[in-house]
């Protein structure tokens, strides 16, 4: 479709990736015009990307939002909307052809399912949308006959590794991790980690709530989650080495010993330009890699008694059902008593951990019921930290 105006919808656009994905957008302007716009609380910034961009609708969480953002946007012709239904109707405009699902949390899941519904094709960032409910949106995927093309750059990287190759002589994904801030870490300097000690990641550049679950490892526990309803392959053949310095983004293996993995500069504009631009390539205006300038590159296998969010995510996996939906929310729960300092760093395993195991798993057959096991999940992760964690 090389020449095609391609139509956008970005939920989350004022985040890390949000913002990384208009930056695309500036630089190939004839290939892609934004149509809608999602937000949180950021309104400054939105107002700004309005200006830029021109998307015929936008939406924010709180209706005192849109009050604030009309009286800036007078004379301004963009439809403003709030709430779920807001992210909704920003989901599924009829001219959109393609939604950034780039909302952090499972708060991404209603409009992202709307949006495949809708029949749009879908890049997905959000992960833990997969996580809540990934056996449903893999389905309902398939019955639109979309296209959704992950963002995660182990993920993009494992889509390409895959390309052109069968899948029944695969022996193995192999997800690579930096480790993130405490890879070095011994295990008597976790008990007094700080908020700002935990979002100095050493390769990337990310949101708050993903950079803490990167120094816990739970991202890389979400990422296999992820891994396995995005290429259907069981948890056995999904394993996970840290690579300090986040050059070979991941890799697959073959029955015949041979390894397939992409490598680059640890960017996520080159994974999302590629999950934009797929099955193309954009001449990104990217720093090449210098793989002679770097010298070494480093493996080694995961610390899971040091991290153990990593283990829970494969326990929940292995449990299957609604637990995945319950981890996901206990965390995003516990995260956010971290970063506003009323859990230690070491809790927050604790209380995932403690949640899972308080909860009556049940087979997942609707999203209803995945948003119900995620409120189950958090308000449990809440009565348990207003306790005290065990
Ligand atoms: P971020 O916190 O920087 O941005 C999140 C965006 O979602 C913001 O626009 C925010 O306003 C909006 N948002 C937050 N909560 C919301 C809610 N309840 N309702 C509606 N909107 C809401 O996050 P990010 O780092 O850009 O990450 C976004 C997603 O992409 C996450 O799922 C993350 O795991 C994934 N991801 C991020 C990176 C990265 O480098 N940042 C890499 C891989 C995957
Ligand atoms: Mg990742």
């Amino acid at each position: 479709m090389s020449g095609q105006l391609k139509k956008l919808a970005v939920l989350g656009s004022t985040g890390s990736i949000g913002v990384s994905t208009l930056e695309i957008v500036r630089e190939f302007p004839e290939r892609y015009q934004i149509v809608a716009l999602t937000a949180g609380s950021n309104i400054e910034l939105l107002v700004q990307q309005i200006r830029l961009f021109s998307p015929r609708i936008v939406s924010v969480i709180s209706d005192l939002d849109v009050q604030k953002l009309r009286s800036q946007l007078e004379g301004v012709d963009v439809e403003i909307c709030s709430g779920v239904a807001g992210m909704i109707a920003c989901a599924t405009v009829p001219e959109v052809d393609m939604v950034v699902a780039a909302v952090v949390g499972a708060a991404g899941l209603v409009p992202t399912m709307a949006a495949i519904k809708a029949g749009k094709d879908i890049a997905l960032a959000n992960k833990e949308t997969l996580v809540t409910a990934g056996s449903l949106i893999m389905a309902e995927a398939q019955r639109q006959k979309i296209n959704l093309i992950p963002v995660d750059s182990e993920h993009s990287a494992i889509f390409q590794s895959l390309a052109g190759q069968r899948r029944e002589d695969v022996r193995r994904l192999i997800l690579t991790a930096s480790g993130g801030p405490f890879r070095e870490y011994r295990r008597s300097q976790f008990e007094n980690i700080t908020p700002a000690d935990a979002l100095a990641h050493p390769n990337w550049d990310m949101g708050q709530k993903i950079s803490i679950d990167s120094a816990t490892m739970m991202n890389k526990g979400l990422e296999v989650i992820e891994a396995h309803w995005l290429f259907n392959f069981p948890t056995a053949m999904i394993d996970v080495h840290i690579h300090q310095e986040s050059i070979v983004h991941s890799l697959v293996e073959y029955q015949d010993g041979a390894v397939i993995a992409q490598l680059g500069v640890p960017d996520m504009k080159t994974p999302i330009a590629y999950a934009l631009s797929w099955p193309e390539r954009l001449s990104l205006s990217q720093q090449p890699l210098d793989l002679c300038g770097i010298g070494q590159l480093s493996f080694s296998e995961p610390n899971k008694e040091l991290f153990p969010c990593l283990q829970l995510a494969y326990d929940a996996l292995a449990g299957g059902g609604t637990v995945p939906a319950v981890m996901n929310a206990a965390n995003e729960v516990a995260v956010e008593a971290f970063l506003t300092n009323q859990l230690s760093f070491l809790d927050i395993s604790h209380v995932v951990e403690k949640v899972m195991s308080l909860h009556q798993n049940e087979d997942l057959t609707t999203v209803e019921q995945a948003l119900r096991a995620d409120l189950w999940g958090r308000h449990k992760a809440q009565e348990l930290m207003s306790g005290g964690v065990a």
